[in-house]
């Protein structure tokens, strides 16, 4: 079945369609996103050449997208958007290619500190409603063990107030959307 604009649903392009409501075929592959992406150095499919690729609808090119080492170093943000003349959400679509890649088991090699910070980040989210660095930092460690790494800036952190040693108290809020978002998960599975 197609979504519009040739986008079939059992394509990677319309899953993009439907998680995030972005239709990549609307991409006339004017290079300006690739062009100002401070990433883009290190992004090898440059984003323009990602949504190429997702444009075939081919099951390889969207695991080549899907194993590629560039939808990790997007950082989310946001100039390719501001350049695109056809407000193509490149950083939409970058956050369903991470979530699809780690459902699929497809993650590149490299990304493992990436994904095992992206883990920590959003465990301590859940845990304690907003962000502990100390919290952040333990559980990033324990999951990469890179234990020394970057340990003497951490007294330096600490004297200018940045790390504190208690979390914030726990949100509701924020646990209300982490279960919501747990329970629409159960329903699509
Ligand atoms: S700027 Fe927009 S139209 Fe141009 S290549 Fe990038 S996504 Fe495609
Ligand atoms: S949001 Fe991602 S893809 Fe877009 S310019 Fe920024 S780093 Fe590059």
């Amino acid at each position: 079945m197609s979504v519009g604009h040739g986008v079939t649903t059992d394509s990677l392009a319309g899953l993009i369609h439907q998680q995030s409501g972005v239709l990549v075929q609307r991409c006339y592959q004017c290079g300006k996103c690739s062009a100002g992406c401070p990433a883009g150095h290190e992004m090898d499919p440059a984003p323009s050449v990602l949504l190429h690729l997702l444009q075939y609808q081919h099951p390889e090119s969207d695991k080549k997208v899907l194993s590629s080492y560039s939808i990790w170093l997007c950082l989310t943000c946001h100039t390719c958007i501001s350049r695109c003349p056809m407000e193509v959400d490149l950083p939409k679509v970058m956050d369903v290619l991470r979530a699809e890649s780690l459902h699929r088991a497809l993650v590149h090699p490299r990304a493992k500190d990436i994904v095992a910070f992206h883990k920590s980040f959003i465990d301590t989210i859940r845990n304690f409603g907003r962000l502990w660095e100390i919290g952040l930092i333990a559980d990033y460690k324990l999951r990469t063990r890179h234990f020394l790494q970057d340990v003497v800036l951490a007294p330096v952190m600490f004297h200018k107030g940045k790390l504190s040693l208690l979390p914030h108290f726990q949100s509701r809020f924020v646990n209300r959307i982490f279960s919501g978002l747990q329970k629409r998960e159960e329903q699509e599975s």
